[in-house]
């Protein structure tokens, strides 16, 4: 685990009396939000999904990766991502799949800023 700011419990609650007692040795957990964290959580994903796309029968699933842009003029007044439209794009996507037996999984990232300075959620 690397963590740069991990959570060290010494106590658990017990589950009959509901009172906090010590722990044979200390526990460490990851805090889910650091630097390190978050890029061990994007590792896991693209693991994730590029394991579901080597494993995945092909006559059932279809592997795409899509890139999805704004142009300049439909950015969204807050300049952030607006689910609806990931929405409503899937929608198409699902229409124009209707009736196939393929079945259509989607995982979706949004980066924000240029190339020197990428933030990506997810
Ligand atoms: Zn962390």
């Amino acid at each position: 685990m690397l963590c740069s700011n991990p959570y060290i419990l010494t106590t658990k609650q017990d589950k009959k009396t509901g009172k906090r007692i010590e722990l044979n040795s200390p526990l460490t957990i990851p805090c889910g939000k650091c630097d390190l964290c978050l890029s061990a959580r994007a590792k896991k994903w693209a693991e994730q999904c590029m394991l579901e796309a080597k494993l995945t029968d092909a006559q059932t699933h279809c592997n795409l990766f899509i890139t999805l842009t704004y142009a300049d003029e439909f950015l969204p007044e807050n300049n952030s991502l607006c689910k609806n439209d990931l929405s409503v794009y899937l929608k198409k996507i699902h229409n124009l799949n209707a009736g196939k037996k393929q079945k259509i999984r989607f995982f979706a990232a949004g980066v924000y800023g240029d190339i020197l300075t990428v933030l990506i959620i997810i």
